[in-house]
């Protein structure tokens, strides 16, 4: 379809045939499972402090609603288009049917830079985005979540302005939201977290120790950060971080406690002190045993596949390997890969508790929430390694076939109606 056209896109239309291929399932149903069920674009126009007004591009892909409503982030990025939103949101799909949640994937996203923008603009475009998207979302619809470039505060202002045109408080239209406001508890730390409790169920598998082991990480927003913690509190030491504005790399270590810091104040990982600067290219191919790519999709190809040292590739970000560069990487016995729809399904997983709360207005305390978190990421975990290994196929085909077939044999058992 050509509204979907973009790279990322056909990637994940070729990772969705391949599999669909191992599964053996028929032609007639492929596009059912491939294509958007609902996709919108919007004209957001907002008053700029300059006194100009500016349109911008929003957008939001529902991909099915055979499992229930839609759930997925909302992206603020320069590059946000329909078809990266598409890729996204079926990404989305496969995911919540791999962890077991009662949804349909979905993603949306606005096309701007929310880091030239003031905090005005930002509760202005969010706000219209939102008022644009009422008749398309609700809690038993589509839920959105934060992701690129968006944050708690955001999430807060969508809920805001939805609940002031219900004429009621509803905390459930949206996840990752403050607590105080009826978020959860662990929301904001939990794909990071996820990511670590994972990793260290691939450093049992290779046996690796958490003391003697070293991590890049790329990216440190939500994810990249919180990964990069996780990972020190087990043992973990972090040799390299970057961000969209360049990279750092000290194989003694770097202190991330002391990097948010540092952050908070400098907006940027550039400039820390004792750790010798390496631009994002370079920090890919550091030697590690841990590489953690948690910033965009596409950054692991066919150019640098072969140079990656890690032994475990934990993938924070969604879609940061091409297929080219996954076929290179199916010739190396020595990386082990925790693909990203079971690598960051910590973020998606927790936003399901954060639903449910607020529909039953009963919260849970954060170690009911890890608690029942790492359960469902360990029985995940636990069926794509033993898919992968009797059937002789790569962590990713594994995960991917889990969740496309659970959504495949949904689809089924609803029929085509009429
Ligand atoms: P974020 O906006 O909080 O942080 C993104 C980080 O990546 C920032 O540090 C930014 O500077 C950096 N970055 C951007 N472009 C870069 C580039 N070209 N090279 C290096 N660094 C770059 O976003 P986030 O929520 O941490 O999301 C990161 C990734 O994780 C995205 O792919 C997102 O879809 C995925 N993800 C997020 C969540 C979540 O709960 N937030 C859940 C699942 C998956």
């Amino acid at each position: 379809m050509e509204i979907y056209n973009h790279p990322t896109f056909h990637m994940a239309c070729q990772q969705f045939d391949l599999v669909a291929d191992y599964l053996d399932i028929p032609a007639q149903d492929r596009d059912r499972l491939k294509y958007p069920k609902r996709s919108m674009a919007v004209a957001l126009p907002i008053h700029c402090d300059d006194g100009t007004t500016k349109v911008f591009s929003g957008y939001r892909v529902q991909h099915h609603l055979t499992l229930g409503p839609t759930k997925g982030g909302l992206r603020f990025h320069p590059d946000v288009t329909m078809g990266e939103v598409a890729a996204l949101a079926m990404w989305m799909s496969w995911k919540c049917a791999l962890a077991g949640l009662p949804y349909g994937g979905a993603k949306g996203g606005i096309t701007c830079d929310p880091r030239k923008m003031s905090i005005g603009e930002l509760e202005r475009l969010t706000r219209r985005y939102t008022q644009e998207m009422i008749p398309f979302i609700g809690p038993q619809i589509d839920v959105m979540a934060p992701d690129m470039g968006t944050n708690e505060q955001i999430m807060a202002w969508m809920m805001d302005t939805y609940s002031i045109n219900m004429g009621h408080t509803v905390p459930s239209i949206v996840t990752g939201k403050p607590v105080n406001l009826g978020g959860s508890l662990g929301r904001r730390e939990s794909t990071g977290r996820g990511l670590a409790y994972l990793v260290g169920r691939a450093m049992d598998v290779i046996n690796l120790t958490p003391g003697t082991a070293t991590a890049v990480v790329q990216g440190f927003g939500n994810v990249g950060s919180i990964a990069a913690l996780s990972l020190q509190k087990f043992g973990v030491k972090i040799v390299g971080i970057s961000d969209a504005f360049g990279g750092l790399y000290n194989p003694k270590g770097i202190d991330v406690w002391e990097l948010e810091k540092f952050v908070a104040k400098e907006k940027t990982v550039v400039g820390f002190p004792g750790a010798d600067p390496v631009t994002n290219e370079e920090l890919l191919i550091l030697p590690c045993d841990i590489l953690v790519p948690a910033a965009m999709e596409r950054q692991i190809t066919e150019k640098n596949a072969a140079q990656i040292k890690c032994r475990i590739l934990a993938e924070g970000a969604n879609g940061p390997t091409t297929p080219e560069a996954d076929a290179i990487l199916a010739q190396r016995e020595d990386i082990f890969i925790i693909p990203d729809i079971l690598c960051n399904a910590g973020g998606v997983i927790v936003s399901y508790f954060e639903w449910v709360q607020d529909l039953q207005s009963f919260f849970w305390n954060e170690s009911e929430v890890m608690d029942k978190l790492f359960r469902i990421l360990e029985g995940a975990f636990t069926q794509t390694l033993n898919m992968s290994r009797k059937q002789n196929i790569s962590m990713r085909f594994a995960a991917l076939s889990l969740g496309i077939k659970r959504v495949h044999d949904a689809k089924k058992l609803r029929g085509l109606f009429p």
